[in-house]
């Protein structure tokens, strides 16, 4: 039997792909910047709609760097932060030299929970401080409670920066997630929805602040024939080859979002029965997932020895790679000094939960391999 790896999430061309990334070599576009670069951007403003304005950068970390730069977040401030996430949502707040205070998440997105967040606004007011922004991120490709976060932020004035790297593709009410926010954020890593091999992309309101977005991304170069600098720059823009990439995946886009969806549903089958398991699922039906990694929650049993964790290394022994949930924030050790407010709803969750193989590529074979995978370790119970 065919025993190779099952991968979480790996990248899955289309096809056209090449033809872009010939084109910027045939014209000599090998920089970060040019035709692919401009084309990709107009592709996603086309894709997300509501009047977005796109800068495609050289990561989605740069893209939340340069959201924070932004909405002016500086050292000292303090920025409110969804704790259960990808360091990545986080590490930003500290490249400014700000402070992340954390936030627990909900149980019905996993998401930024309005609760702790409400919370933590009034008391770090109370203590003197009013955070400078909000991080909310669409965990796994599910939308957070956009009305509920979007009230607390109203009510004290507080810019939300919203982590969509996870949720390409999704929406909530028939608005595409990654135009929620005062400023979104895309991601196209390897094992993202789309990839770009390595990329990310700023999403804005208005074409002046992607305007000031790529002013941050290239340098801060003011105009002068020499090179002139009034502000802090960075190099975050994406290359023109990546974006060529970028171009291909795009018009395969939801066509990969369809197959993530049926990963979904593949695993509500395989799990129907198995009263120890729930799948990640959407509250109702204003919510749209990408479903870009499906996730599991595994009651432990110790008289069975089945959990979590018992779970995943079956599943490794046959050579299917799953991975526990993204590790709560404040109980990183970079981060456990930095305050968080929340009722352990993310440590449970991270105890209990695991993501599973979700790529748009996976084949039949593989699919009943992890079937069986998971019969054997549950028949056992
Ligand atoms: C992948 C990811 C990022 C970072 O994107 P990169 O393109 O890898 O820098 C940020 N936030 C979340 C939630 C992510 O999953």
């Amino acid at each position: 039997m065919n025993n190779s790896k099952i991968w979480l999430s790996s990248p899955h061309m289309g096809g056209t792909e090449r033809n872009y990334v010939q084109d910027a070599f045939d014209t000599n576009w090998v920089a970060p910047l040019g035709p692919n670069v401009t084309g990709l951007e107009q592709d996603l403003e086309d894709y997300l709609g509501h009047e977005a304005h796109v800068g495609a950068l050289s990561s989605g970390t740069a893209a939340i760097h340069l959201g924070l730069v932004l909405l002016g977040v500086q050292a000292g401030d303090t920025v409110l932060c969804q704790s259960m996430t990808f360091s990545a949502s986080a590490n930003p707040i500290l490249y400014q030299g700000a402070t992340p205070v954390f936030i627990d998440s909900e149980e019905d997105t996993w998401n930024l929970c309005p609760v702790a967040l409400e919370k933590a606004v009034t008391s770090e007011i109370e203590k003197g401080k009013k955070p400078k922004a909000i991080i909310a991120v669409h965990l796994y490709g599910v939308p957070y409670k956009i009305e509920a976060v979007r009230a607390v932020a109203n009510t004290h004035g507080i810019p939300i920066l919203e982590d969509s790297a996870e949720a390409l593709g999704s929406s909530f009410k028939g608005q595409k997630c990654g135009t929620f926010g005062d400023i979104g954020v895309l991601s196209f890593n390897g094992n993202k929805i789309i990839t770009t091999s390595g990329g990310g992309a700023i999403v804005t309101p208005t074409a002046a602040l992607k305007e000031k977005a790529i002013f941050f991304a290239t340098q801060s170069r003011d105009a002068a024939p020499h090179y002139q600098h009034s502000e802090i720059g960075y190099n975050y823009r994406m290359s023109n080859i990546c974006a060529g990439i970028g171009r291909g995946q795009m018009q395969v886009l939801n066509a990969h979002v369809q197959l993530r969806r049926d990963m979904h549903d593949f695993y509500v089958d395989v799990f129907k029965d198995i009263a120890a398991v729930t799948v990640f699922t959407v509250p109702d039906a204003d919510y749209f997932a990408n479903y870009w990694l499906t996730a599991i929650l595994v009651a432990p049993n110790e008289a069975t020895g089945i959990d979590r964790e018992a779970l995943r290394l079956a599943l490794d022994q046959t050579n299917i790679e799953s991975r526990p949930l993204w590790k709560p924030m404040h109980l990183q050790p970079i981060f456990e000094r930095y305050p968080y407010y929340g009722t352990n709803v993310a440590e449970t969750l991270f105890d209990n939960g695991l993501c599973l193989p979700s790529g748009s590529n996976l084949t039949d074979s593989e699919r009943e391999r992890i079937r069986e995978a998971v019969q054997d370790f549950f028949a056992k119970e």
